[in-house]
């Protein structure tokens, strides 16, 4: 059997997947080795190639039958998978500024190696989950996660631009000032920006400007007790409860969203909208009712915007090495 691996790689942990011609995914859950990426690329190289073979032998297939391999990681990174030289920050190791992880993980394996930043990824899965193989579609991804990362498909081919900061949606700013219930709040990202999408769609969004915004207005609120990083990953799982501060934190995020969407519609004339990571994984019902926000967020469109569908991503945990995996199909598709 002739597969291609996906390759996805965090600060801490690699998750693998493989797929054959058909794009049939041969491992179902997460299939996960330690990626000491701190130890730097020659240590982290090695445990890639040890991971695949454990991958491999958990598919039940040869590591020889393996053709090619995608690999997505966080950035910055340029389009063909050369770390900035000015640093990472999951890849802390000095020898991993400028370092071509696609070039060395190629020569390690003795396979061709493709390559895509870990939202791009997602994004590509995403895409693939709702419009199957060779489509022509386009759609546009907004992963909610500590920060935010998304990715634009356009046509079916992933923008990744030179630079490699394509689809890069998480710093484009919306007018958040529109947002009910947000006057007086003031954004701030860690890029330097004020009011752009990660600023109020990232878990790290929440704990610097949503919750401390609206905490003030629910006195005696149980998070208020707690040290600002550790209330912000309780919100998800109060709203998800019903809690009413917390739903106001996710509204917000929603309707930030809304708007963003709107930029994005207006641009592309999408055929999908697509939301995924930590922010919805919760249950349907929150699911459906983010879904709900975000639509409620939009300004007017036009009768044939507004039917472009939201869809959340499936196999959220999974979703970077499946879209790695998928990008790898083209080095091997005659
Ligand atoms: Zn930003």
């Amino acid at each position: 059997m002739q597969v291609v691996a996906g390759v996805d790689l965090g600060g801490t942990a690699i998750n693998y997947t493989l797929v054959n011609r058909q794009g049939q995914f041969l491992i179902a859950g997460l299939c996960e080795h330690p990626a000491l990426s701190k130890q730097g690329p020659e240590v982290c190289l090695q445990q890639i190639a040890d991971g695949l073979k454990i991958a491999s032998d958990k598919a039940g297939v040869l590591l020889s039958d393996v053709l090619a391999v995608g690999l997505d990681t966080p950035g910055p990174a340029s389009a063909g998978g050369q770390f900035s030289a000015r640093g990472s920050t999951n890849f802390v190791h000095p020898r991993w500024a400028g370092f071509d992880i696609r070039e060395g993980l190629a020569h390690k394996l003795g396979k061709p190696v493709s390559y895509l930043n870990d939202a791009n990824a997602a994004a590509l899965w995403g895409h693939y989950s709702i419009f199957g193989a060779g489509s022509r579609e386009t759609s546009i991804s907004v992963v909610i996660g500590t920060g935010n990362g998304g990715g634009i498909i356009l046509e079916g081919i992933v923008v990744k631009s030179k630079n490699g900061f394509g689809g890069e949606l998480g710093h484009v700013l919306i007018p958040y000032q529109s947002i009910a219930g947000t006057a007086g709040i003031k954004p701030l990202c860690n890029c330097g920006r004020t009011g752009d999408l990660e600023s109020l769609c990232s878990l790290t969004g929440i704990e610097r400007n949503i919750l401390p915004h609206f905490l003030p207005r629910y006195p005696g609120h149980e998070l208020a007790k707690l040290d600002p990083h550790e209330a912000a990953k309780l919100v998800r799982g109060l709203a998800d409860k019903g809690d009413p501060l917390c739903k106001e934190v996710f509204r917000v995020q929603a309707h930030a969203l809304g708007l963003f969407f709107d930029e994005m519609i207006n641009t592309f004339d999408p055929d999908a909208l697509i939301v995924g990571g930590g922010a919805l994984e919760a249950s349907q019902d929150f699911q459906h009712w983010f879904l709900a926000e975000i639509r409620a967020g939009m300004p007017t469109q036009r009768e044939e915007q507004a039917g472009i569908p939201i869809h959340v991503m499936p196999n959220g945990d999974t979703a970077g090495a499946r879209g790695a995996a998928l990008e790898a199909l083209k080095l091997v598709q005659m």
